[in-house]
């Protein structure tokens, strides 16, 4: 039998951090929530809150049981939260080196059988798991976006990640509602490694003026029946994580056909993110 999970904690409030915390919530999990100010967990809780009062709205959830689920997320600003959790997710941003601190971090402060996951669309498990001593208790658990609504999770093996680390957090996931697809760690995992390209070429399309941006997405929303243009989903992902997948991508498999478009480039120093911050491709009021 693998280890049953119990509680969770939850590093990074953001886009992804939110989300995970939400469904763990509404599935009876309590999770502690952690991000680096008061002020970024209250923006983390503030979504789940809009999302909970919105199923409300909608008559899909009893207005006490989301009161209940708010209950059940601890948010705190101090990694040390972490330390009473079975289960520590990792959802900061998309940064190497700040990955690797945490991993040591964790692995210090928490027990021995913790098991530490990432959420990262692209970092290597492997090297995240030789940040700590318990190589064989850490593991991919990629969500996808937006966490609510999407049913993979995307369950990356790293060289040394344990039957028991594997059975209990591929358990979880489908506790929570969704489908567990395990693969092996390489750069961008499978989800990644194919949707990333995809996106970097019609940002590359709009960059060249082969198209407008509306054009582009209508290609492949009406053409190719993708739910929402390529454009449209990399202001939803955050243009600042596509970067830095894309640039995983070039770097770790040394292949020029990952280049990340200059426009993608200059949208992220310009600060414009897409959605998070009101601007990318398109303007979101
Ligand atoms: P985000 O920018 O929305 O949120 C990241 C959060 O991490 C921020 O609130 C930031 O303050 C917090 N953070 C940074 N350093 C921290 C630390 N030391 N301790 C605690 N919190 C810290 O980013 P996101 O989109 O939620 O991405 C988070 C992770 O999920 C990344 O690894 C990303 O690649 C991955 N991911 C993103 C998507 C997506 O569509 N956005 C999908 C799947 C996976």
């Amino acid at each position: 039998m693998a280890t049953s999970i119990q509680n969770i904690a939850v590093i990074g409030a953001g886009t992804m951090g939110n989300g995970i915390a939400h469904v763990a919530a509404a599935n009876g999990y309590p999770v502690t929530l952690i991000d680096l100010s008061p002020e970024l967990v209250e923006r983390g809780l503030d979504t789940i809150r809009k999302n909970l009062d919105r199923q409300v709205a909608k008559g899909r959830l009893e207005a006490a049981d989301s009161v209940a689920i708010l209950e059940r997320v601890t948010p705190a600003t101090d990694i040390n939260g972490a330390a009473g959790a079975q289960l520590v997710i990792e959802a900061a941003s998309e940064r190497t080196d700040l990955k690797l601190g945490l991993f040591g971090e964790l692995d210090r402060i928490c027990p021995a059988e913790t098991m530490l996951a990432s959420n990262t669309s692209s970092i290597s498990i492997n090297r995240l798991a030789e940040a700590t001593g318990r190589p064989a208790r850490v593991i991919g658990m990629h969500f996808m976006n937006p966490v609510p609504v999407m049913k993979l999770v995307e369950v990356i093996r790293g060289r040394e990640t344990d039957d028991d680390t594997h059975s209990a957090v591929t358990a979880l996931a489908r506790s929570l509602g969704k489908t567990p697809v395990t693969v092996n760690d390489s750069p961008g995992f499978v989800s990644n490694r194919i949707l990333l390209p995809m996106i970097n070429e019609a940002v590359f399309c709009l960059h060249e003026g082969v198209a407008e941006k509306e054009a582009i997405d209508q290609v492949m929303t009406i053409g190719m029946a993708h739910p929402m243009g390529p454009l449209a989903l990399a202001d939803l992902i955050g243009l600042d994580t596509c970067l830095a997948i894309m640039k995983v991508l070039h770097t770790d498999l040394a292949n020029d056909k990952y280049r990340p478009c200059p426009l993608l480039e200059e949208l992220v120093a310009e600060g414009k993110l897409g959605r998070k911050t009101g601007h990318g491709f398109y303007d979101y009021d």
